[in-house]
C-alpha cells in the first residue's frame, strides 16, 4: 500500500505545484505591459483564447524582442538564434511566429560581405586592413590619393586600371591591399588577393588534379584581382608566359583592373622577368608582360619607414 500512497501524495504535491505555477505565470503574463497592450488592441479575443494560449504569451513575454536582452547575434538568447517573436491575431485567435532579428540580418549581411573577399596565404592584419588607419604622410600622399580616386571610381562601375604599389620591403604595400579590398566589399565589389610565391605553387600544384583551368578562370574573371609582390616568386618561363601571361591578357581585352605591389619598380621588373639563360627570347617575352601590366594598372611608389616590428 505505501508505495501506492506515496505516489499518489507525490502527483498531488506536483499537481499543487502545476496549479501554483499556472497560476503564477498567469499573472506574470497578464501583467506584462506588452501583453496587455496587445490584449486592449484586440477586445475581440475571449477569455479562453487569452488562457488557451497562456504558455505562447508567456514565450512572447520571455523572449528577447528585437534584440533587446542581447547585445549582438553570438549572444541572442532567444530559443531560434537570431529570431524575434511576434504576437498576432488571425480569426480571433492568437498566434506566435517568429522573424529575423536585425542583428541576424546585419550578420548574414557581414558574412555575405566576408565572402567578397578570397585570398590565399594573407596574414590575418592585412584581411582587416582598413583605409582609416592609412597614415597620410608626405610619402605615402600620392598613393593614397590614387587610392582614394579609385575608391570614388568603383561607385560607379569597377575602373578598367588598378595601381602598381613599388617600393621597399616593410612600408606597409600589401596593407594597402588589404584596406582597399576592405572597403570595396561595401560597394559589392569582390576582390581576389594571392601572395604571387604562393600563386605559382597553387597553379603548379593544381597540375595534378586538372583544376588548373578553372583556376585560371576564377583569376581572369574576379572583379579585382590583386597580385601581391610580384618578382618575388620563383621565375619560371612557363608561368610567366603560359599563365601571368594569359591572366593579364584576358583581363586587359575585358578592362578589368589589376593591381599589385612589388619591390621593383616596372623597369626593374622588366630585367627581373627577362634573368634566364636563353637570351633575347626572353627579354622580347618579358617587356610583353610589362606592357599588359601597364594595360591593367597605374605605376605608383610607395616609401616611408619599415613598418615590421622585426
Ligand atoms: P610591404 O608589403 O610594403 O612589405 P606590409 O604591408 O606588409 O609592407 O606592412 C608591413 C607591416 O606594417 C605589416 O605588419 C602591416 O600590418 C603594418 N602596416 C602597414 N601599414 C600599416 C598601417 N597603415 N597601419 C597599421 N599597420 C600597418
Ligand atoms: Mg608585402
Amino acid at each position: 500500500m505505501k508505495p501506492v500512497q506515496s505516489e499518489l501524495k507525490k502527483w498531488m504535491q506536483e499537481n499543487e505545484n502545476f496549479q501554483e505555477n499556472y497560476t503564477r505565470i498567469k499573472k506574470e503574463v497578464l501583467h506584462d505591459p506588452e501583453i496587455k497592450e496587445f490584449i486592449s488592441l484586440h477586445p475581440n479575443l475571449t477569455q479562453r483564447e487569452i488562457d488557451k494560449n497562456l504558455i505562447r504569451l508567456y514565450e512572447y513575454k520571455t523572449q528577447s524582442k528585437q534584440c533587446d536582452k542581447c547585445s549582438c547575434f553570438e549572444k541572442c538568447v532567444n530559443m531560434l538564434q537570431g529570431y524575434s517573436p511576434i504576437l498576432h491575431v488571425d480569426h480571433n485567435e492568437i498566434h506566435l511566429s517568429y522573424e529575423k532579428c536585425h542583428s541576424r540580418t546585419d550578420y548574414e549581411k557581414q558574412k555575405k560581405q566576408q565572402k567578397l573577399i578570397q585570398s590565399l596565404y594573407m596574414p590575418k592584419e592585412i584581411l582587416n586592413a582598413s583605409i582609416g588607419d592609412i597614415e597620410n604622410d608626405e610619402t605615402r600622399f600620392k598613393a593614397i590619393r590614387e587610392l582614394i580616386t579609385f575608391i570614388e571610381e568603383s561607385k560607379s562601375g569597377i575602373p578598367s586600371k588598378g595601381l602598381y604599389f613599388y617600393g621597399p620591403f616593410g612600408v606597409g604595400k600589401t596593407y594597402f591591399l588589404g584596406a582597399l579590398a576592405n572597403k570595396l566589399k561595401e560597394f559589392n565589389i569582390s576582390s581576389m588577393l594571392i601572395y604571387m610565391p604562393e600563386f605559382v605553387r597553387e597553379i603548379k600544384n593544381s597540375l595534378q588534379d586538372n583544376s588548373i583551368n578553372e583556376k585560371i578562370d576564377y583569376f581572369k574573371n574576379a572583379d579585382i584581382l590583386m597580385l601581391d609582390d610580384i618578382g618575388a616568386e620563383t621565375q619560371s618561363a612557363w608561368f610567366r608566359d603560359e599563365i601571368l601571361g594569359s591572366i593579364l591578357q584576358y583581363r586587359m581585352m575585358e578592362q578589368l583592373p589589376v593591381f599589385f605591389t612589388s619591390n621593383y619598380s616596372l623597369e626593374q621588373l622588366e630585367s627581373h622577368l627577362a634573368k634566364s639563360n636563353r637570351g633575347d627570347v626572353e627579354i622580347v617575352k618579358a617587356g610583353r608582360i610589362i606592357e599588359r601590366i601597364k594595360q591593367v594598372s597605374k605605376e605608383v611608389s610607395l616609401s616611408g619607414e619599415n613598418r615590421r616590428e622585426e
